[in-house]
């Protein structure tokens, strides 16, 4: 084995201090990799491996790193920057070098690293004794969020909020991913999510709260509702330490403030229900393809786009912001030449979070401060014309008249200072316009016009000693000197000194001769170095503007949000909703906004109606006859309408609800290793036991996945609990025909009506008043393309079948209501097993299966 070089000596300490991360460890124009990073990374990136002393590295050139950097990203990895910090030969020994930057998934903000410009946050979770907290903030906007669950319902609550965020880096304690197995089950179903694990210490006790006292600069946190035993202060503190960490030496000035949010502060939905209702992401490939997210998204800035996204993620409660936002929308889908001019200004707005966001982590380049430059003015313009409106449209929130003149002042300053299209680099010129600096200016004339300074020098030397033959010449040996022959000269001036004496001619310098010459060999340089701190002066500034910049930034993403909602409801010609306190909910022909858009022929509408005495519609119709999409329009309109937007209806009123529950077919669970069934009996659980009357309950084929009588007899019993113990506005789609029979006098039946001439089967998607009573199974299997034969064999079997075949026929389901519900004593076996319970010791699960086996009893 070679003898280890002082070099490698060097990059091993580093190493040791990073060793979760790759190293990019700095070599002249190269990042080097060593050892392990070197053929991990060469074999993510196709370099090819080489040695050095028995050594295996591989390394990229500086200048296209970035490239590379971004697939390591994007493959999961982290990435340590060492850079040398000293000059060659500056003091002794080999050049000093110094991890410089940390690159992680979720600690990203330059552009070229992020790729797009949707949210890139990173989740840090806390699991306490008796409470437990998540806090979630993105680098690169500055958004900083936290809130806190109780340890019982922790897995559902970091569920929830992983699916809400959909973080791309997740930060927890090494203790809580060993000692909790099945924490690797939680994170199936979110794919984009790596892991950093951190010390336990790290997120838990109060290290949490002082890191935040220190980084808000205050005494208390009082302001932002916490205290020192507040878990959401542990996680929160857990972040800004890791990304203070990461990024020695900077600020983190743009997380100016910590959102506290308890979940009942926004209408809720669990992460089961979100997924399935295809929000922001679809259930597929967790894309925006065909969510409510991308029918929505006419927002003409990248801050407007996050800000939609997060509006969605948060549906409102209360009717007053409901309405602030709507009468937003109607100004502006009233006053189509204020909406257009609007989204004129607001499409040359670049992104102004996170602009700021690389001012506060001083990685702004110039370019960035020039764009932000153009764009604040835009936004200023932006803010004006909303001030001027006559309707007093302007919602300039946190921004003061004094912040708009601050912004101002450096919006005219940086169109001042910098050139139009700077260099993209720091140090190497290119930057600052003249008439800036005088020192700046004389430099650059200096080397620009070095050739006219020299010989205007001449002239005066000529002219000032007499000697008109005096001539200037350079070699490399000398450099500059003036020359003249001795025949010429008898008494040379006294500041003329002596260089070279020739056969015939003399050479001369002077000092001021020399001190021109050393400006010119140095102009350029000197140039490099002011032109860079000129610039740093200017970005300095800028950042004791970040709060008016937040300010600014969030009105601008507010405006776009409201502008492309506007759009939307114009060119979908949808209402605004009346939406109240109350328990109504009238959608009048209404449309699913993502099947409408994606639907070559026309949409069906379709209406719904909860009077505040009804409460389960049970729907039947056979499949693919339109049930599960009435069922998530409705539970997607309701959203919309809590959001603040447009819904498309003809009329729609909505009362509004607290939560959002939708049960639909199965997902990515077999991954986890549970059953279909079982995760549809645990979301079914979840729904019995959270819901309440103002929730909106979608249920979709429940029972399906198990036995025709298990999931008939399920389906009856959830039903009667919805109806009598939960009473929420539910939609419950079956295609278990026999459960029409159930009475109650806040059910109603639906059905998908069908048209049949006994050959021909047509889908009119049409809800109609009472049940259903041909499940066109048969047919739908022949529009599938299953062969004729095998459709024809199975009508002849389903001819030969006695009616109801398997099931408990309508007059026995009937009477299990009537039995359970009565008054008149209960067979023995009944009553005994009854009085076996327990019920404060039962899970709904066990409440649900010991309900059927009851019915099991009462009947066999
Ligand atoms: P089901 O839940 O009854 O099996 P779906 O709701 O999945 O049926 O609908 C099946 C297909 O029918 C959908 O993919 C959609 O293309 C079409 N569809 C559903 N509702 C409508 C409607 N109201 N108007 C037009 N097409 C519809």
């Amino acid at each position: 084995m070679a003898e280890i070089t002082p070099m490698m000596r060097q990059y091993l300490e580093i190493k040791d201090k990073h060793l979760d991360k790759i190293l990019f460890f700095r070599l002249g124009d190269f990042y080097e990799m060593f050892r392990d990073d070197a053929r991990e990374a060469s074999a993510l990136l196709n370099l090819t491996l080489t040695h050095r002393q028995d050594e295996p590295m591989c390394g990229i050139p500086y200048h296209s790193a970035a490239s590379y950097i971004r697939r390591l990203l994007e493959a999961g990895r982290s990435i340590a920057i060492c850079e040398q910090v000293s000059t060659p030969g500056e003091g002794k020994g080999i050049v000093r070098r110094e991890v410089v930057d940390i690159l992680t998934p979720g600690s990203l903000v330059e552009d070229n690293y992020l790729g797009t410009s949707a949210s890139n946050y990173t989740l840090a979770v806390h699991v306490g004794p008796s409470q437990g907290a998540v806090a979630v903030a993105d680098l690169s906007t500055g958004e900083f969020q936290a809130t806190a669950f109780s340890t019982v319902g922790w897995k559902d609550a970091l569920a929830r909020e992983l699916q809400r965020f959909l973080p791309r880096e997740l930060l927890v304690s090494a203790e809580l991913v060993r000692d909790e197995p099945s924490f690797a089950a939680l994170l199936v179903g979110f794919p984009q999510t790596v892991v950093t694990t951190l010390e336990p210490w790290r997120v838990e006790g109060q290290n949490g709260y002082r890191r935040l006292l220190e980084h808000f600069g205050v005494a208390s946190l009082q302001a932002f509702s916490l205290h020192e035993e507040s878990p959401e202060a542990v996680p929160a503190g857990a972040l800004l330490d890791y990304w203070r960490r990461g990024n020695p030496g900077r600020s983190l000035g743009h997380l100016r403030h910590l959102t506290v949010f308890r979940p009942s502060d926004s209408l809720q939905l669990d992460a089961d229900s979100a997924r399935s209702l295809e929000i922001t992401a679809n259930a597929r490939d967790g894309s925006k393809a065909f969510t409510l997210f991308e029918v929505l998204d006419r927002t003409c800035t990248a801050a407007g786009s996050r800000t939609l996204q997060s509006w969605l993620k948060f549906p409102l409660v209360e009717t007053g912001p409901i309405l602030w936002r709507q009468d937003r929308i109607e100004s502006l889908v009233r006053d189509s030449t204020l909406l257009v001019r609007l989204r004129k200004l607001l499409s040359g707005i670049l992104d102004l979070e996170r602009l700021a966001a690389r001012l506060a982590l001083d990685k702004a380049s110039p370019r960035d401060l020039v764009g932000l430059g153009t764009s604040l003015r835009r936004a200023l313009e932006l803010a004006a014309v909303l001030e001027q409106h006559p309707e007093g449209l302007l919602f300039l929130n946190d921004l003061t008249t004094s912040d708009r003149e601050a912004l101002e002042r450096e919006a005219g300053s940086l169109a001042r200072t910098l050139l139009a299209d700077p260099a993209p680099q720091l140090g190497e010129g290119g930057l600052i316009q003249s008439g800036v600096s005088a020192e700046l200016d004389e430099l650059r004339n200096l080397r620009d016009n070095s050739q006219q300074v020299l010989e205007s020098y001449l002239a005066e030397e000529q002219t000032v000693a007499g000697l008109p033959q005096l001539k200037l010449k350079h070699n490399r040996i000398i450099g500059y000197f003036f020359e003249i022959s001795k025949a010429k000269l008898d008494n040379p001036p006294a500041h003329f000194q002596r260089r070279q004496s020739l056969l015939g001619t003399e050479r001369y310098s002077t000092t001021r001769l020399r001190e021109l010459e050393d400006r010119l060999q140095h102009a350029e340089e000197r140039i490099f170095t002011l032109e860079k701190a000129l610039f740093l002066d200017l970005r300095n500034g800028l950042k004791l503007q970040l709060p008016a910049l937040g300010a600014v930034a969030a009105l601008v993403a507010q405006v776009d949000v409201l502008a492309s909602l506007a759009q939307v409801a114009q060119n979908g010609s949808w209402v605004r909703p009346l939406v109240e306190s109350g328990s109504e909910l009238l959608l009048e022909d209404a449309r699913h906004p993502v099947v409408e858009a994606s639907l070559p022929a026309a949409f069906v509408p379709n209406s719904v109606h909860f009077h505040p005495s009804d409460s389960l519609f049970l729907i039947t119709g056979p499949n693919m006859a339109g049930k599960s999409t009435y069922l998530r329009q409705t539970a997607l309109i309701v959203l919309l309408a809590q959001t603040g937007s447009f819904v498309p209806c003809s009329r729609a009123e909505v009362g509004l609800v607290d939560r959002i529950f939708c049960r639909v077919g199965a997902s990515d669970h077999l991954a986890k290793g549970e059953s279909t069934f079982l995760v549809e009996m645990q979301e079914t659980a979840r729904i019995l036991r959270q819901a309440t009357a103002r929730s909106l309950v979608i249920m979709d084929e429940v029972g399906r996945g198990t036995g025709t009588r298990d999931g008939f007899s399920l389906a009856w019993a959830i039903c009667e609990y919805l109806l009598e113990t939960v009473r929420a506005k539910t939609l419950f789609a079956t295609h278990f025909h026999e459960l029409t029979a159930l009475r109650h006098p806040a059910l109603s039946n639906f059905s998908m009506a069908v048209e049949d001439d006994g050959r021909e089967v047509v889908f009119l998607r049409k809800v109609v008043a009472g049940a259903s009573d041909n499940s066109y199974g048969l047919h739908v299997a022949r529009l599938a393309g299953v062969p004729g034969s095998v459709v024809d064999r199975a009508t002849a079997i389903l001819e030969s079948l006695p009616p109801e075949q398997g099931l408990p026929g309508s007059q026995t389901a009937r009477r299990v209501q009537l039995d359970l519900f009565a008054a008149e004593p209960q067979p023995d076996a009944v009553r005994d097993r009854l009085r076996e319970l327990d019920p404060d010791n039962l899970t709904p699960l066990q409440a649900l299966t010991f309900l059927a086996q009851l019915r099991e009893t009462a009947f066999s």
